[in-house]
């Protein structure tokens, strides 16, 4: 056993229990630590040892009065994982599902994904088991506030920039940075997501869902391919989910299903402009359900995923493991030629396997996805030159870095005449980090 395995198995000993940390860790050193093999510099400075273990992680209680003045305690987490290119950037996540495991994978990925975007930005990640479903605004809001009550000691522009993630959108993120306001008295751009009233910027609630689009094309032009007239099957319907449809749609590609944690939709002949308005309305304004849709054309299957329906392409875009081995096998049945991960680590390492040995392309989540952390650095770049950039000149940058991390994945990625996005991806977003931790030695 190589002293890399030694250390991965040392490191996983340490961390039981961490089982989607582990799967990450697994999945970026397949590709990291063949390549690092031959590179005395690497070998050297220790730098796959000291990746393996965050920076920092900080956890704390969040305690706060629900509307029949009870009082309710959560937990609140922020995993400050590796700031050697920039302050820690990554969202903030409201599930009950959380738990510390579920920050330090997500915040492992944040850091090689970040760098992979060739902005100045460390990687992190947050949240809380908060469940805002079934929440009123007043609750909702002291939570946000107590929340930032604890978490405004940790972070800053030039420290760390949270943003949002599932179950933080507009609404939760105007509502902690007015508490960050009111606590610190200062108005600077600590958080990303904001609304452009206040700060935020043009696009960068759709970038994550138009970047991965953006990367689609690029895949698919790579293979001299168009993404016009495909077949696409989404899963989620969340503000990934929804805008990766909306510019799917204006791409003139068919945009099959959409899914929520109950069940999936389905439109044989694709979703239309109209109907997806309509189902924005849906999740976005009255935070309801799929099932309560009524659309002609577009069908209810209650309990199930979206995944053996007919499509060309799958888009995982609702959350970590949705894609078990069994939907994989749906995958290929279906015909799709490529995966495009909307969501974060959204396949088995099981289902990655599979997929892989059928050829199947696949853009994994930290180049596919980063186009929501892309805009959230042009938004941090904005706030701190006290401008606002138009929507094009923000799209148009969106565009050309979700093409220049196509070419880092493809560059560390070839493998003859294909391309292995993960393997890319991996490397890309390594190289990029690793560079920068020689550069400062042992810290
Ligand atoms: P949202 O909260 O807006 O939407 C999440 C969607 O996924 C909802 O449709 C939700 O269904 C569904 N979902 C959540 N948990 C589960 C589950 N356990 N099983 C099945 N369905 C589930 O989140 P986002 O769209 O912001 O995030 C989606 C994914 O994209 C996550 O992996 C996130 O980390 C990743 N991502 C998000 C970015 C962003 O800018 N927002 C940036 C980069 C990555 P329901 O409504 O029923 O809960």
């Amino acid at each position: 056993m190589s002293d890399h395995e030694d250390q991965i198995k040392r490191i996983k000993s340490q961390t039981q229990g961490q089982d989607q940390f582990h799967q990450a860790v697994d999945d970026v050193m397949e590709h990291v630590l063949p390549f690092v093999g031959d590179k005395q510099e690497y070998m050297d400075e220790k730098i796959v040892e000291r990746l393996l273990t965050p920076d920092r992680v900080i956890e704390f209680r969040v305690t706060w009065r629900d509307d029949n003045k009870e009082i309710q305690t959560n937990r609140g987490f922020r995993v400050q994982y590796n700031n050697a290119i920039g302050p820690y950037k990554g969202g903030l996540r409201f599930h009950p599902s959380v738990t510390l495991d579920t920050f330090k994978f997500l915040a492992f990925e944040q850091t090689f994904k970040n760098a992979l975007t060739g902005l100045p930005m460390g990687g992190g990640k947050g949240g809380s088991d908060f469940d805002p479903k079934g929440k009123s605004e007043a609750e909702v809001m002291r939570f946000c506030q107590a929340f930032m009550m604890e978490l405004h000691k940790y972070i800053g522009p030039d420290h760390d920039i949270p943003a949002g993630d599932i179950g933080v959108g507009n609404r939760e993120i105007g509502y902690l940075f007015g508490a960050y306001k009111q606590i610190t008295g200062v108005h600077h751009g600590v958080l990303t997501g904001k609304n452009p009233a206040f700060g935020g910027s043009c696009i960068r609630k759709e970038a994550t869902g138009y970047g991965c689009v953006y990367f689609l094309k690029d895949i698919l032009e790579a293979h001299d391919d168009k993404l016009e007239g495909k077949r696409c099957a989404i899963s989620g319907a969340g503000n990934v989910a929804l805008y990766t449809a909306e510019k799917l749609i204006e791409e003139g590609a068919s945009v099959i299903t959409l899914s929520d944690s109950k069940g999936y939709i389905c439109a044989k002949d694709g979703i239309s402009e109209e109907q997806l308005a309509v189902i924005r309305t849906l999740k976005e304004e009255k935070r309801g359900r799929l099932s309560d849709l009524n659309e002609k054309g577009i069908t209810y299957h209650d309990g199930k995923k979206p995944w053996q329906e007919e499509y060309d392409v799958a888009i995982p875009a609702a959350t970590q493991n949705e894609v078990e081995i069994e939907d994989a096998k749906n995958i290929q049945d279906a015909g799709a030629s490529v995966v495009c991960e909307a969501a974060n680590m959204p396949l088995t390492a099981e289902a990655t396997d599979f997929l892989r040995e059928k050829d199947m392309t696949i853009a994994p989540a930290k180049a596919a996805n980063a186009g929501g952390v892309v805009v959230s650095g042009l938004e941090r770049t904005q706030n701190a030159q006290r401008l606002s950039w138009g929507c094009r000149k923000v799209d148009e940058t969106l565009q050309r870095t979700m093409k220049d991390i196509h070419d880092i994945c493809a560059e560390y990625g070839k493998s003859g005449d294909q391309i292995d996005y993960i393997k890319g991806a991996n490397i890309g977003g390594f190289v990029s980090v690793a560079d920068a931790m020689k550069a400062y030695g042992v810290i």
